[in-house]
């Protein structure tokens, strides 16, 4: 699933490639991933211009120049790829003027594009209840710190990827960031000493930053908005892992269930 490193990455691309374009048209090819009465749909955004795209969370959103923006969610399968190859995933293409074009590819079809008002954005995000952005400068070890302290009976890995915690954190990168730490992932939060929330803390922003760095992970469909797989797969120390030895301290790296999810981490390295 594209968490945050992949969103951004994409992010930053497509405002390198169709900022300021303008639609042409839009093919709907599955109704059900626009979340808006088609006919509006395909009206509204034919003749804008593409004012930004940002980033929230895992969401993209698409700024167009009449006052609305789409709102993209990739969920665990979607793709969107400039100038890129329609095939039968292609659920939405958006037609530029220039004769560019920008699919959006959806396997297993659990994503979904919105349309909110520009005004109501913030509004949208409040009732998300999106948690802090981890790159960002209100982010401080000190905010970090004091969330903890709301959530003291938690476990630390569900934790990371509650996006009402923090948001952009999935399962990939909640283990990466765990490992680095050298915390187990199912550390309760009041156990943790302050020098190891200081480690979490300081590991998330550098897994995340290295990762985006690198394009982000393609561990299964994930695709940047060129069409090519992420380049931090190589950097990957325990996420399925598991049964092969650390790098650190060649300990086979285990993985335990959390929840409906699982975590991999290395048991000597990680306390
Ligand atoms: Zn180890």
């Amino acid at each position: 699933m594209p968490e945050l490193p992949e969103v951004e990455t994409i992010k930053r691309q497509l405002n390198r490639k169709v900022k300021g374009k303008k639609i042409e048209s839009v093919k709907v090819n599955l109704p059900k991933l626009v979340k808006y009465p088609l006919a509006k749909f395909e009206k509204l955004v034919k003749g804008a211009t593409v004012k930004n795209v940002s980033r929230r969370a895992k969401l993209l959103i698409i700024e167009l120049s009449n006052g609305y923006a789409l709102i993209v969610h990739l969920k665990l399968t979607g793709q969107l790829i400039f100038n890129g190859e329609v095939s039968k995933h292609t659920h939405l293409i958006y037609y530029f003027t220039d004769n560019s074009h920008l699919v959006h590819n959806d396997l297993r079809q659990f994503g979904f594009v919105k349309v909110i008002p520009k005004d109501k954005l913030e509004n949208f995000f409040k009732k998300e209840k999106f948690g802090p952005e981890p790159l960002s400068r209100e982010f401080t070890l000190k905010v970090f710190k004091n969330l903890l302290e709301k959530r003291k009976r938690s476990k630390i890995k569900p934790l990371l990827m509650n996006q009402a915690f923090i948001s952009g954190i999935g399962n990939l990168y909640a283990d990466e960031i765990l490992f680095k730490a050298r915390v187990r992932p199912d550390r309760v939060t009041s156990s943790l000493k302050s020098s190891e929330v200081k480690k979490i803390y300081e590991a998330i922003l550098k897994i995340l930053s290295l990762a985006i760095s690198r394009g982000g992970s393609s561990t299964d469909t994930y695709r940047d908005a060129r069409g090519k797989k992420g380049n931090y797969l190589s950097l990957i120390k325990v996420y399925q892992r598991d049964g092969n030895p650390c790098f650190v301290c060649r300990s086979e790296i285990k993985r335990i269930k959390m929840g409906s999810r699982s975590a991999h981490f290395c048991p000597k390295c990680q306390k």
